[in-house]
């Protein structure tokens, strides 16, 4: 079967999300771009339990199903067209986390108040500008990329967060990342103003994340 060890690393991933209580049930997602045309992604409304190889599906940049005997997952239209509009992006991850989902309700997106936010995220988590509802495929998709812009994490108003990396992995600690956030403002909002780390120290961090990390001496 072509691509055997991504699918299988899907699949471990919906575990670890499930594992990690990041998603309830089959309200989470998660894609790999492929190459420059496809995508390769969950199926929708699956139990990850029993989530096999063969049950993935390959899409085209346009929606389309190339491979799979099931559709692809009803969120397909964000992975889709963020991966359309950001070509550094080699995984998205959309899961539906308790504290995410709170400040996704909250109307607020994250401003950036710790490291790990500057390193995987870019700095702030924005929120899109309106509730979209998850039926509108299109809209909804066209909202999350275009308020994401150049950042990790996005959160979709109402709904839940989206993680993205240069791949699965990074993916991945990034919705850590962006709970942990979440858990933390929400925690500081109980009465105190959190204090926002500087834009320019977002940047050198996140830089520095990118092009350093792991080759100081
Ligand atoms: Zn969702």
């Amino acid at each position: 079967m072509e691509y055997l060890e991504i699918r299988k690393q899907i699949i471990e991933a919906c575990l670890w999300l499930q594992e990690k209580e990041l998603v309830i049930g089959t309200w989470g997602n998660v894609s790999v771009r492929l190459d420059e045309t496809r995508i390769m992604m969950t199926p929708s409304k699956m139990d990850y339990n029993i989530m096999k190889p063969e049950d993935l599906v390959i899409v085209g940049m346009d929606g389309n199903r190339l491979e799979g005997t099931h559709s692809a997952t009803s969120e397909m239209d964000v992975h889709r067209l963020i991966y359309a509009q950001r070509k550094d992006v080699g995984s998205v991850v959309h899961c539906h986390s308790v504290y995410a989902s709170a400040m996704c309700a909250s109307g607020r997106g994250i401003p950036p108040i710790l490291e790990e936010m500057s390193q995987m995220i870019g700095g702030e988590i924005p929120i899109t500008e309106t509730y979209i509802n998850a039926g509108s495929h299109v809209p909804l998709g066209l909202a999350a990329a275009k308020t994401l812009q150049d950042k990790n994490a996005v959160l979709l108003r109402n709904h839940g967060p989206v993680s993205v990396g240069r791949d699965l992995k990074e993916a991945l600690i990034c919705c850590q990342v962006v709970e942990k956030a979440a858990k933390c403002y929400l925690a500081l909002c109980a009465g105190q103003t959190p204090e926002l780390i500087p834009d320019n120290m977002v940047q050198s961090e996140r830089k520095r994340f990118l092009y350093q990390y792991g080759h100081e001496h």
